[in-house]
């Protein structure tokens, strides 16, 4: 055996701590019961519509729903009650984040995996597939073209699991990528808010994150059903640890992160056996660490290169089904984020705007290296999936604006030291609203005046006025000082937040 196929199966080996998973079970048992799931998806079956509604006023006082409330959710099937619940959705959406859409691009540092889930075009066996980590080099070309060419402020960088993405390379590229500075035409363009999505990590790896200033760390348990997932995550793997997945986010907060996002990959098992795991897990997390998720993401299964999806496509979600599935984690964690990216269609992502969604990447591009090149013809030898939706940021800001919303390019939160509890105690009482609408107004218009289109421009004038008088009017007290910052704003300054 050669010693580079040594040192990656030491590797493989040492990563999986067994005491930092037995620590968190109760008896031996982990917070998960499927037992329990099915029999409030049961017990719930056909719930009676005037408990609908008294689930629908707990939901509107921005209050987290109980597995029980959250399984009479996902059985309605009358379509006034469903129209009840989509007029719920919507008016929490609005008084928790406003009409504010926050934008975002994914990074993809690296595709190597030490893995080999069933679906993923870059599992290790895939031979075929086109393998790269980007260099220093590479990684500031990369930050160059998003946040000095599209204008993009906050990433989601996202790594495969092997010894060229470890955790030292994590830390090293989120510094790289914050200390890059492009001029832009009157300011300049920087990124001030890198998210990550990466493998689960030990609680001493985890530690690092922090010091780099990350915003919200992620990991997708893929499937909570534990039959499903140890058939698609082969058992000789690190991701065939279910455990070690299922605890990522309890080690994350006992590490100092206090940030963090989870999802599922709806397609792999029963969808509403999946949303109430994830609000069990959501549930779980506040319960120990009194905090909950701050994002939520629900990516639907794709085919990919190499894969046999033949075998997983007995749970493919219809797009009906999807828009339920966003309704109801609207309705169940009212306060929290959630993310709709570009693997959806356009279409569908402007519906989801109405059911509860709050942020979307836009000029996305998820080959290894890919925003350098001028192309975007999208490559299976390169890609996780390929994308529904291929609009630029501009094009995106320009719909938006068209429905009366206003993107939000704020970044203040984590700087500020607006996370974890203080963010989640903020959103349910309605009050980062505040902060969330002078920053949106300030960091729109520097987007507007450094990047966008003459026809964006246009379109957002008004919106912009609209939303100044609101200021004027809901926060007197205020004012002065955001108008102060808005005028600094236009005249150049840059990075300006309250
Ligand atoms: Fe690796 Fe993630 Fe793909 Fe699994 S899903 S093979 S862990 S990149």
């Amino acid at each position: 055996m050669q010693i580079k196929e040594q040192n990656e199966i030491n590797w493989i080996d040492s990563r999986i701590k067994q005491d930092e998973i037995d620590k968190y079970l109760d008896n031996g048992k982990c917070f998960l019961d499927e037992i329990e799931i099915n029999n409030a998806l049961k017990d719930n079956c056909e719930p009676d519509s005037n408990y609908i509604r008294k689930i629908l006023n707990k939901s509107l006082m921005i209050k987290n729903l109980s597995l029980k409330e959250t399984a009479a959710l996902l059985n309605v099937k009358d379509p006034d009650v469903l129209s009840e619940m989509k007029d719920a959705a919507l008016k929490i959406k609005k008084k928790v984040y406003d009409n504010r859409v926050v934008t975002f691009a994914p990074l993809y540092l690296g595709n190597y995996c030490v893995n080999n889930c069933l679906y993923c075009g870059f599992k290790k066996d895939n031979i075929d597939a086109q393998r790269k980590v980007l260099d220093h080099q590479e990684i500031i070309n990369e930050t160059k073209a998003l946040a000095g060419e599209i204008g993009h402020k906050r990433l989601i960088v996202v790594y495969g699991e092997h010894p060229k993405n470890d955790i030292d390379y994590i830390v090293d590229s989120i510094s790289t990528i914050y200390n890059v500075k492009v001029k832009a035409r009157q300011g300049e363009g920087n990124i001030r808010r890198v998210n990550v999505n990466a493998p689960p990590f030990a609680i001493n790896d985890l530690k690092k994150l922090p010091q780099v200033g990350i915003g919200t760390y992620q990991v997708f348990q893929e499937t909570y059903h534990r039959q499903t997932y140890e058939h698609i995550h082969p058992s000789n793997t690190i991701k065939g640890n279910y455990l070690w997945r299922l605890y990522a986010m309890h080690r994350a907060f006992e590490a100092g992160i206090d940030d963090i996002g989870l999802g599922v990959l709806f397609g792999l098992y029963d969808w509403k056996f999946e949303v109430m795991a994830l609000i069990k897990h959501s549930l779980e997390l506040e319960r120990v660490f009194g905090i909950g998720p701050h994002t939520v993401s629900f990516p639907r299964l794709e085919p990919a290169l190499n894969t046999k999806m033949d075998d997983l496509m007995n749970y493919q979600v219809s797009d009906e089904d999807f828009k339920k599935i966003i309704l109801v984690l609207r309705l169940s964690i009212p306060h929290t984020g959630m993310i709709i990216t570009a693997r959806e269609s356009g279409a569908m992502r402007k519906e989801s705007l109405e059911l509860g969604v709050t942020q979307m990447d836009a000029s996305t591009k998820i080959g290894v290296g890919a925003y350098q090149k001028d192309t975007n013809i999208q490559d299976e030898h390169k890609q996780q999936f390929i994308l529904g939706d291929q609009r630029s940021l501009d094009e995106l800001i320009r719909e938006l604006c068209s429905e009366g919303m206003i993107t939000s390019f704020c970044t203040a939160g984590y700087r500020c030291g607006r996370t974890g509890k203080c963010i989640m105690d903020l959103l349910r009482k309605g009050e980062e609203g505040k902060f969330c609408k002078l920053n949106a107004i300030i960091t729109f218009q520097e987007w507007l005046d450094d990047f966008s289109s003459e026809d964006t421009k246009k379109i957002a004038r008004p919106i912009i006025e609209k939303e100044i008088n609101e200021v004027q009017e809901k926060y007197p007290e205020i004012y002065p000082k955001f108008k102060e910052f808005y005028e600094r704003t236009k005249n150049g300054e840059r990075d300006l937040y309250i």
